[in-house]
Order: structure tokens, then C-alpha cells, then sequence
């Protein structure tokens, strides 16, 4: 097993690398912006090593950074956590080229899955039902139009490299579709170094549902059941649960053996994800994700496993010392993303925190990175902290989570856990009753509820 781990990325997610590093025995290396000298991260590893001034690209985005503090602090391996060069494929080949093994899926999977048109053929060519649409990306607005008019408005058009939501616009009608495309094209070249858009029909009332996978490098493959990821502002996730309500236990087995047959066809190894659309019974694959996820720890709250342990175990060649039959799920969970944002607007406000205390309790798990007099930098992602709650049903699940969400106290930033608190008021919510719309109308309500 490695002796040294170093973790590329900040936050609770290197926190909670750090934790399952420290229960196995391996020793950590932190790396930081000088933005991040007196994170929570830096604070907790064994060592660290700054790597550059505050913007993203100069210092966590850094392949050659981060490789020399590989170097200098003498580690074994590579964790990437996600966001950052969590999907670079190029970054991982340089980790493995500089004799590093990075924790994560083989360079190659990282390429063909990240670009959503390849992922998609590649998937359809194992059998698995996608979301009806072009063959790969269309030649520009005219190429775009002719599908359109082929599957029928409306229509998703999606950034072929997208991620996090960006490059994706819905096209009612012919009319609109030459600026949407320019729109999303631009958005997408910017954010992605890519243009290429893809045409999809727009589903009108689908939930969000995806599933967890775990593969050694001895061609050993399980699922650990889906995640709920339906509510969703902007098409970034928001709340997550485990098991979907929306699923009956036929469906569920069909979409792990979906998944888990995929995973095994393209021989991947590592944690991953198979996302997919829910409508009228039918599974569409939308995209997948070859890194360890925000989400993963409502799945490690029904399964009772530790995603980062065992995605290093792999990584080191470890095979999995479990079968599908020996996963058992108990219970429901369910996460909250905090995030230093206005709850109504959404717009990022960072802050210092004057007072950080966090629920606790039977059930209640906070993976987060803050404390009391900490300064939130506006650098980063403004997520600052994931509440997860479980409970033994669904309802005791949400009794608890209100119960968490009116015991946390995050004094002097502006968060989103009033919007949570709502939410967890919500019949909807509390009945299993929405899509992957259903989140942008309830956020206008509490915004117009809020403002009168
Ligand atoms: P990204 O890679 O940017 O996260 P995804 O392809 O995963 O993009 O889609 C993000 C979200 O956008 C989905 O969870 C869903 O809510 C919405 N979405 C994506 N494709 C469609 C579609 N064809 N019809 C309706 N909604 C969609």
C-alpha cells in the first residue's frame, strides 16, 4: 500500500481524502494557493506545499505544480478529489509518466467518457439506451436545425466537453435555435477550449438518476445503487438522495445491472458514475463521470463503505474483497449542498465565518472545511459544506434533516440553508414529488415569498 498520498484540491474534499488516508495508515500531502495557508486542509495534513497565488490556474489547476510537490514531498500516489484535474486525462498520464500512481480511472476512460459525444456512442455500442439525438456533435446552427426538425422541439443543445451545467441550452422552436447555438457554442469554447454542441431531445419532466460503480484492476465490478440528483438550480445538483423515490425495486435492479454491465464492458476500473434520465419508466444515459462525486456520501451512508478507501485500494491493485451479493443497503440518506451564496439570487458571497457550529447526532454527518474565524476566499467554488443525514426511512431521514439544518450555525456568511429549510417544508419534498425542474420554480416561490 502507498506510505504518501498527495491530495490536488482543497475543501471538505481534501479533508475527506486526508480521513480515509489517516484510517489507513498512509501519510498526507497537502497542496495549497497562498490564498489557502490557513485552511482547515493544510491544517490537518502531515505536510504541505504551497503551489502558487491564489487563481485556480496558477495554482490548483497547475499540472507542473502539482507534479513537483509530488516530487519534492517523495508521495506514491496522486489523489485528484473532483473539479480541478479530477478529469484531465492529460494530467493523468503526466502523474503516471513521472512514476506517480494517480487514484482514479485510466487516462484513456477519462478522455472517451468526458467527451459526452464519445460516451455516448460508447455506451449505446454496449446496449444501453441513450437520449434520442444526433450522431455526435452537428455542423454548426444549420446541422443543429435539420436534427431539431428530424426528433422534434423541444430540443437540449449540449456543449460536447460540457461540464457543471455550462454550453446547454433548451431550443423551443426553429426560431430560436441560431442564437441559442451561438450562445452555447461561445459558452462552450470559453469554458471548454471547445465549441462543438450536440443536439438532444429535451425531456419535459425526467428525474436525474445515477449509479454509483466500483471496479478493480482484476476486472471485478459492483454497483452501489443509484442517487436521486433531480433538484437542481441551473442544472447543478442541489440535494441528493439514496435509493430514488421514484424507482421500484425492478427498476432499480435493472438500472445497476445497466450500469454495472456498462463498467465491465469498457473495462473500466476505479469509482465512477453512470448518469441517467427517468421518464415514463425508461432509462436515458445523459453522461458519465470518472471521478469520485459531491454526492458519493449518500451512498456510502446506505452501504455502510468508504468510496475514497476503497478507491485507493485500486488504485494500489488491491482487488475488491467483496461481491454484488455481499452489499447490503440499509436506510435512506440525504445531502444538502451549503454553499456561500445568496439562497435567492445565487450570486457568491464569500465572507468570514465569526461562529461555525455544525449539527451532530445519531445520523448526521458534515463534511466541511470551515471554522470559527474562518475567511471563505472568493477564489473556489462557493460550496462550503454537505450536510448528510440518514435515517433508518425516508421520513425519519427528513425529520432528522430539518432537526440538522435548524441546529447549524454558520455566523457572519450568507449561505443557502435557509432555502434548505424550506425546502424540507415542502409537500413535494416530502412526498418523493418532483423533477428535475420542479427546483428553479420552488427557488422563484421562496424568492418571491421572501421578497414580499
Ligand atoms: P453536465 O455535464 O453539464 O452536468 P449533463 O448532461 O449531466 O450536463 O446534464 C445536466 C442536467 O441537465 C441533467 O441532470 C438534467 O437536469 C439536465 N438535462 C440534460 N440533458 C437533458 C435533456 N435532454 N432534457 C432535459 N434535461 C436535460
Amino acid at each position: 500500500m502507498f506510505e504518501k498520498l498527495l491530495i490536488a484540491n482543497r475543501g471538505e474534499i481534501a479533508l475527506r481524502i486526508q480521513r480515509a488516508c489517516r484510517e489507513m495508515g498512509i501519510s498526507t500531502v497537502a497542496v495549497h494557493s497562498t490564498a489557502d495557508a490557513d485552511a482547515m486542509h493544510v491544517r490537518l495534513a502531515d505536510e504541505s506545499v504551497c503551489i502558487g497565488p491564489p487563481p485556480a490556474q496558477e495554482s490548483y489547476l497547475n499540472a507542473h505544480a502539482v507534479l513537483s510537490a509530488a516530487a519534492i514531498s517523495n508521495a506514491d500516489a496522486i489523489h485528484p478529489g473532483y473539479g480541478f484535474l479530477a478529469e484531465n486525462a492529460d494530467f493523468a498520464t503526466m502523474v503516471e509518466e513521472h512514476g506517480f500512481t494517480f487514484v482514479g480511472p485510466s487516462p484513456e476512460h477519462i478522455r472517451r467518457m468526458g467527451d459526452k459525444v464519445a460516451a455516448k456512442q460508447t455506451v449505446q455500442e454496449a446496449g444501453i439506451p441513450v437520449v434520442p439525438g444526433s450522431d455526435g456533435a452537428v455542423a454548426g446552427p444549420d446541422g443543429a436545425l435539420e436534427v431539431a426538425a428530424e426528433i422534434g422541439y423541444p430540443v437540449m443543445i449540449k456543449a460536447s466537453l460540457g461540464g457543471g451545467g455550462r454550453g446547454m441550452r433548451m431550443v423551443a422552436s426553429a426560431d430560436e435555435m441560431r442564437d441559442a447555438y451561438n450562445a452555447a457554442s461561445h459558452e462552450a469554447q470559453s469554458a471548454f477550449g471547445s465549441g462543438a454542441l450536440y443536439v438532444e431531445k429535451y425531456l419535459a419532466n425526467p428525474r436525474h438518476v445515477e449509479v454509483q460503480i466500483l471496479a478493480d484492476q482484476h476486472g471485478a465490478v459492483v454497483h452501489l445503487g443509484e442517487r436521486d440528483c433531480s433538484l437542481q438550480r441551473r442544472h447543478q445538483k442541489l440535494v441528493e438522495e439514496a435509493p430514488s423515490p421514484a424507482l421500484n425495486p425492478e427498476q432499480r435492479e435493472e438500472i445497476g445491472r445497466i450500469a454495472t454491465e456498462a463498467a465491465r464492458r469498457i473495462g473500466y476500473r476505479s469509482v465512477g458514475t453512470f448518469e441517467f434520465l427517468f421518464q415514463d419508466g425508461q432509462f436515458y444515459f445523459i453522461e458519465m463521470n470518472t471521478r469520485l462525486q459531491v454526492e458519493h456520501a449518500v451512498t456510502e451512508m446506505i452501504c455502510g463503505l468508504d468510496l475514497v478507501r476503497e478507491m485507493v485500494r485500486v488504485a494500489d491493485g488491491t482487488p475488491l474483497d467483496f461481491g454484488q451479493e455481499d452489499i447490503r443497503f440499509f436506510g435512506h440518506a440525504i445531502e444538502c449542498r451549503i454553499t456561500a451564496e445568496d439562497p435567492e439570487t445565487l450570486q457568491p458571497a464569500p465572507g468570514t465565518v465569526n461562529m461555525y457550529h455544525a449539527p451532530g447526532g445519531l445520523g448526521v454527518r458534515v463534511d466541511s472545511a470551515l471554522y470559527s474565524g474562518y475567511r471563505v476566499p472568493p477564489y473556489y467554488d462557493s460550496m462550503v459544506a454537505k450536510l448528510i443525514v440518514h435515517g433508518a426511512n425516508r421520513n425519519e431521514c427528513l425529520m432528522r434533516l430539518r432537526r440538522a439544518l435548524d441546529e447549524f450555525v454558520i455566523d457572519g456568511l450568507t449561505t443557502t440553508i435557509p432555502l434548505h429549510q424550506r425546502l424540507v417544508g415542502a409537500s413535494d419534498f416530502i412526498n418523493g414529488d418532483y423533477d428535475i425542474h420542479w427546483m428553479e420554480g420552488f427557488a422563484a416561490g421562496a424568492a418571491a415569498e421572501a421578497a414580499s
